[in-house]
């Protein structure tokens, strides 16, 4: 599905090359894809019909940048403003209150609720130095109140115990009577888990939040529960003031449209990411990264940004200006290029910023070693006398022997650099000056 929408995506992107102006009809296209994307990654339909409209409005009539073709741009527009329908930069816990600063975790049963405690306790500890008492509310299943002992001593927090027989207010109550006196900075509490959702359990957790008044109150969801979160998280914003979203299982293989629906739903924002079983697992919630994600596309934007930053225009320029004067195109430029490469942040984080789908196919080359390669190349270029270099014709087999024991390497690699560096000639000449800025623009479309 993501691949299709790439395919989608990059083939009107080539249709939409060479127009100057992004148009009703061209964008129209362009969204219906990005519409039916949404849809397919269960993006709750009013959600979708609000982000298609404001896409709309930002695209129509936007000025094309020159480095940008109107395709890239709408991509951009489109990136921009899934990130900003997800949130508004970085938001983490809210720890401003009088010690100890309670926070509430609220969810349907296996969201990952007493998984993402272990987490935040972790992350308490580590990130911010805090002493972190964790309790479980949940009277229901024995295992549950077990299961956060476990994970709690894996993350290094203390547990306060609760048994079954317990009223749920009682135990925290308890705990946090406890928490004061030990003097703890923070209390997780962990609530019963919610099949569907049940309104004794609601009343309950209303209850929890009423005695505990929480500093946060974070509802835990699935990513991978798709359309079914929006009804979840419409009754949890109902039944509790929530101060912020935990997204978890976004390692599975959810395109996690879920949080765009929750998020506008509930108006809270996402503040972590589970990314895995494993308790290091919970990432600070990136809405650039995730936009990406959503749409199946990578992070086409950045890349595009990242091509274009990393090429110094000028000297592109002054090379293309060279080869159509005739001057030639020689070692030197030969150097240039690939030390362009290298400052365009290398292979691999070029690799890193692809649609998947790419990458896939680009994942049965070696990064490393090509990158070994293009400093090989440098060394060998480095080693020729500036003669040399502007005239490589010059360089017969003494030379040769020569620039090999300067760069390290065998003669047959010098070799191979000569030829490779005559066929680049080649296509220089065959291009006519467009040259490297003609290569970076396919690139880019
Ligand atoms: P609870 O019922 O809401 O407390 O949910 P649990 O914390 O017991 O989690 C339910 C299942 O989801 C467990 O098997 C967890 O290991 C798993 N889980 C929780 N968070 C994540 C996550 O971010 N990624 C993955 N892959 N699994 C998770």
């Amino acid at each position: 599905m993501a691949s299709a929408l790439t395919d989608k995506l990059s083939r009107l992107v080539k249709e939409m090359r060479g127009q100057a102006r992004i148009t009703e009809s061209n964008v129209q296209d362009m969204l219906r894809e990005v519409r039916m994307a949404l849809l397919e990654a269960d993006v709750a339909l009013p959600v979708v019909r609000d982000f298609i409209a404001r896409v709309k409005e930002k695209a129509l009539g936007q000025e094309v940048l020159s480095s940008l073709q109107p395709g890239q741009v709408l991509v951009s527009i489109v990136n921009t403003e899934l990130a900003a329908t997800m949130g508004e930069g970085v938001s983490d816990i809210n720890l401003n209150a009088q010690p100890p600063a309670v926070i509430l975790m609220a969810g349907l049963q296996g969201a990952g609720k007493t998984t993402t405690t272990a987490k935040l306790a972790k992350h308490l500890i580590e990130k911010r130095k805090k002493k972190v008492l964790t309790v479980s509310g949940d009277v229901y299943r024995p295992a549950a109140i077990e299961q956060l002992k476990t994970v709690t001593a894996q993350a290094g927090a203390e547990w306060f115990p609760s048994t079954p027989d317990q009223k749920p207010l009682d135990i925290a109550r308890g705990a946090l009577d406890y928490a004061k006196r030990h003097f703890f900075d923070v209390l997780l509490v962990d609530t019963a888990g919610r099949l569907a959702i049940d309104e004794a359990l609601m009343r309950e957790i209303q209850d929890l939040h009423g005695a505990l008044k929480p500093v946060e109150t974070l509802f835990v969801v699935d990513a991978m529960q798709g359309q079914d979160a929006i009804n979840t998280a419409k009754a949890f914003k109902e039944a509790l003031p929530l101060t912020g979203i935990v997204l978890t299982k976004l390692d599975g293989d959810s395109r996690g449209g879920a949080a765009l629906s929750v998020r506008q739903i509930t108006g809270a924002p996402i503040k972590f990411a589970g990314v895995s079983e494993k308790l290091d697992g919970l990432e600070v919630f990136d809405a650039q990264r995730h936009a990406g994600r959503v749409l199946g596309m990578g992070d086409i934007v950045a890349l595009v940004e990242q091509v274009t930053a990393g090429v110094d225009m000028e000297a592109a320029q002054r090379l293309a200006a060279k080869v159509k004067s005739g001057d030639g195109f020689d070692l030197n430029d030969f150097l240039g290029q690939i030390q362009q490469m290298k400052q365009m942040g290398g292979l691999s984080s070029l690799m890193d910023k692809l649609p998947s789908q790419m990458t896939a196919k680009a994942g049965q080359v070696d990064m490393d070693k090509a990158e070994r390669e293009i400093r090989r190349k440098e060394g060998i270029i480095c080693s020729m006398t500036a003669k040399e270099r502007s005239k490589p014709e010059l360089i017969k087999a003494t030379r040769k022997k020569r620039i090999a024991m300067g760069a390290g390497v065998q003669v047959q690699e010098v070799n191979r650099l000569l030829k490779e560096f005559e066929q680049m000639q080649d296509m220089m000449k065959k291009m006519k000056g467009g040259g490297l800025m003609k290569m970076m623009k396919r690139m880019g479309g």
